[in-house]
């Protein structure tokens, strides 16, 4: 799940992370009055999912309310990345003597939290791995101890020539870590990390990803969701208890079961598809779900073609099959469905099936090298 700046703003204070107070608006009267309470200049800030906000005009200064509201009035028309701005964060302006990337993230490949660091801060990471990498400092972290304070200053000496600016960033690098680990992030980052010309080390903005299974079991992450920043698919999915991840292909695929779901993927690549999304239908065989996994597929424009691919066990295929009835009854589908289905309860599921004009293939292989191939007339 992603959460906003304001919130991983929070996140990070709650950890000790010094960060310059903010509120959050959603008109720009209130941007205004924001701005007159804190006195001064202010930052105002759009709040998406999504980074990059500043080279698209989503982060503005202001010097006096009557700017803040101005700058609140086009921040909030803007669209960035396809999410259309709805609050703004309002912070006070700090002058910048210098940015800093600080950034954690799980790291698949070393099975840890990986810190990493870089003086070329305020810039896409991406971007700095691509062109300099050796100015990316990293460091994969072991759970058992922790980012260990020496570990910490090494890091810190990559950024700072400061002794007092080096311990602080250290300090806020095991904060950092803190953060992460009590929240179950996948991804945190401050971006950039500054200096003040005063000398100090602050977390102007900031960035959360945090695990899903972890925010399944803890009321007060699960508040910090924010429904209308997230796409209506994955929202729907969510509800109907649907294991969903949107992809950029054309073949929609809908699966019992997870590794099935992943062969099922590679297969469709493997003849030359594109897989739409990956989606568990999940063990149980509840015609609902298939009615929601539809729903849920058909909101993709790109969509083509849409492969079932059913292996009952504890699925009961014929439970599919109705939920394909119910679907079809509910809303028109206006692409090509190809069925697979096996296993328990087969025979009811094909009659059920061929009482509205559809037949299903047993045989995987086959079934996916024909909805590619739909797929691909279509297309
Ligand atoms: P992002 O573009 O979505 O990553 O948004 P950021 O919060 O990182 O802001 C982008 C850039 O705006 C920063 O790298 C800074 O250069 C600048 N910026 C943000 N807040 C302030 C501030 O309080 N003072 C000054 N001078 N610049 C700021
Ligand atoms: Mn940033």
């Amino acid at each position: 799940m992603n959460i906003h700046e304001y919130q991983a703003r929070e996140l990070f204070r709650q950890a000790g992370i010094p960060v310059p107070d903010g509120e959050v608006a959603t008109t720009p009267a209130e941007v205004e009055e924001i701005a007159r309470r804190l006195g001064g200049g202010v930052v105002v800030k759009a709040q998406v999912h999504a980074g990059g906000r500043g080279k698209a005009g989503g982060v503005k200064l202001a010097q006096s309310p009557e700017e803040a509201r101005a700058a609140a009035e086009q921040i909030l028309q803007l669209t960035i990345k396809d999410l259309p701005v709805q609050k703004v964060l309002v912070a006070p302006i700090v002058d910048i003597a210098s940015e800093s990337y600080l950034g954690m993230i799980m790291d698949r490949e070393s099975q840890r939290p990986v810190i990493m660091v870089s003086p070329a801060g305020g810039i896409d990471i991406e971007e700095v791995a691509a062109t300099t990498p050796e100015k990316i400092f990293k460091l994969a972290i072991d759970p058992r101890y922790g980012l260990l304070s020496h570990q910490a200053m090494g890091l810190a000496f990559a950024l700072y020539h400061d002794v007092k600016q080096v311990r602080a960033a250290a300090r806020i690098m095991e904060q950092l870590y803190q953060a992460f680990v009590t929240n179950g992030a996948s991804l945190a980052e401050i971006n950039p990390l500054i200096t003040t010309s005063a000398g100090e080390v602050l977390a102007i903005d900031a960035k959360m990803s945090l695990d899903d299974n972890v925010v399944d079991r803890r009321p007060d992450l699960e508040a910090l969701r924010d429904e209308s920043a997230e796409a209506p698919s994955e929202v729907l999915a969510r509800e109907a208890g649907l294991t969903f991840i949107k992809l950029d292909g054309n073949v929609g695929c809908v699966v019992n079961g997870a590794g099935l779901a992943m062969a099922t993927m590679d297969l469709v690549k493997y003849y030359g598809g594109e897989p739409a999304n990956f989606l568990d239908i999940g063990g149980s065989s509840n015609p609902e779900k298939v009615v929601s996994a539809l729903r849920i597929i058909t909101m993709d424009p790109n969509i083509k073609a849409i492969l079932f691919n059913i292996f009952g066990g504890i699925t009961r295929t014929d439970d599919v099959a109705n939920g394909i009835v119910a679907a079809l009854d509910q809303f028109s589908v206006d692409v090509p469905i190809v069925i697979r289905l096996t296993g328990t309860n087969e025979d009811e599921a094909l009659a059920i099936l061929e009482g509205v004009g559809k037949t299903a293939l047993k045989d995987m292989d086959e079934a996916v090298q024909q909805v590619v191939r739909v797929a691909q007339e279509a297309a």
